[in-house]
């Protein structure tokens, strides 16, 4: 018998297929030489930190108390970066909170976490939406609780709202959305949100439960077109945002994110209490000083998003030109894509072994038949790629 656990063996037997993909790209760019590699299997961000958030560590490191840079904290926080973020939410949304309604914490990976630990017992049910970013299953597996996934809308890939009803029990605890949606690129609208907010609030009251919505917004900033992103609170009161800084500043090894928990959510004052002692029993303690710090000095100052919009553009044309589907992406740097064959993990290692292009198995998000294409790379690698595409579709007979 194993000394691990069940919970901690069925992660090792997944694996991450995403990871597995980035370490046979560095292999094969050893074997084949960079130029004849094209990796699109990762969401690292490729265009670089702003200037204004390095200043601001700086700034914070030369002009910050020893005690108070170094040292522990609210588990919550800084009053000063709370207080900041607020603002930021003010001035953005006409949000109004107050310190108190919101955590820092390492990223929005654990935002959500704490926001699982905060609700979940063990059985309770959360809801995800396929296809979804898939460390939501390990994150409710680590409380014990049951994932339930509601499947793929193809081909617009807004939430079936008929689905998700059905989907509901009395255990059911959370509905987790992410918009701009990772991997599908589409943005939940306005009228999409209302939808879904009147569904969960008619479950509510069917069921006389608590049904709490995680919104999980990582890519936030990341849209095309005008499209305009709802602020979710806006249209169910009992809604939790998971934020970071990952993506809108290219900083995701810094760790720093926050989750927003309104008054307007039940039972507010034990969710925040709750909260507290949740980021202690998760071994996370508080979010990293110098990062919390940093924040408020470049809050608002953002990366330059039109690089992605740039590689958007290119990928989209050689999509269209090598006649391959895809859903339009008006968010993200993903662009998920119908796969020609039913099998896409037999997609993937064809434009692997044939065409050197390395993409991510809609599998993996627990949609087949769509693969991944992430552009958060050079521009070159987009450009150069298109060949590599033209002659993957034509294998398929599309072109
Ligand atoms: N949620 C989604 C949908 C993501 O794509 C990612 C990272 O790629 C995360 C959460 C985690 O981001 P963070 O670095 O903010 O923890």
């Amino acid at each position: 018998m194993s000394a691990i656990s069940k919970e901690t063996q069925r992660l090792l037997g997944s694996g991450s297929t995403l990871r597995a993909m980035f370490e046979e790209g560095k292999k094969m760019v050893k074997i084949y030489g960079a130029d004849d590699v094209f990796d699109f299997s990762l969401g690292n961000p490729s265009v670089p930190a702003p200037e204004s958030i390095r200043n601001a560590m700086e700034d914070a490191l030369e002009n910050t108390e020893s005690m108070k840079l170094h040292g522990y904290m609210s588990n919550a926080g800084f009053e000063e970066s709370r207080q900041a973020v607020c603002d930021d939410l003010k001035k953005r949304y006409g949000a109004s909170y107050a310190p108190k309604n919101i955590f820092m914490t390492t990223g929005a990976a654990n935002a959500v976490v704490l926001a699982l630990k905060v609700m979940l017992d063990p059985g309770d049910e959360v809801l995800v939406l396929a296809p979804f970013f898939l460390e939501y299953r390990n994150y409710v597996g680590s409380f014990c609780g049951k994932t339930v996934v509601v499947p793929a809308n193809p081909p617009t890939f807004m939430p079936d709202t008929d689905q998700i009803a059905a989907a509901i029990t009395p255990r059911t605890k959370a509905v987790i959305i992410n918009n701009p949606n990772n991997p599908s690129g589409v943005v939940y609208g306005e009228e999409t949100v209302r939808r879904l907010a009147a569904v969960l609030e008619a479950k509510q009251k069917e069921f006389k439960t608590t049904i709490y919505l995680i919104s999980d917004e990582p890519y936030r900033e990341i849209v095309y077109d005008g499209v305009q992103v709802p602020f979710i609170p806006k249209y169910y009161s009992n809604t939790l945002i998971a934020y970071s800084y990952s993506k809108s500043m290219s900083i995701p090894g810094e760790r720093i994110g926050y989750l927003v928990m309104p008054d307007e959510i039940d039972e507010s004052d034990s969710f925040i209490a709750g909260a507290a002692v949740s980021m202690r029993a998760i071994g996370s303690v508080n979010a990293p000083s110098l990062q919390q710090l940093a924040i408020i000095r470049a809050m608002a100052q953002l990366c330059d998003f039109e690089e992605y919009g740039r590689n958007r553009k290119r990928l989209l044309e050689i999509m269209d030109k090598a006649g391959f589907e895809y859903v339009y992406p008006q968010g993200t740097f993903y662009l998920f894509m119908k796969t020609p064959e039913e099998d896409d993990r037999a997609f993937v290692a064809r434009a692997k072994d044939d065409h050197h292009l390395l993409l991510s198995a809609g599998s993996a998000f627990e949609c087949p038949g769509y693969v991944r294409i992430a552009y958060c790379v050079p521009y070159d690698r987009i450009d150069r790629s298109e060949s590599r595409f033209i002659a993957l579709a034509h294998a398929y007979g599309l072109n």
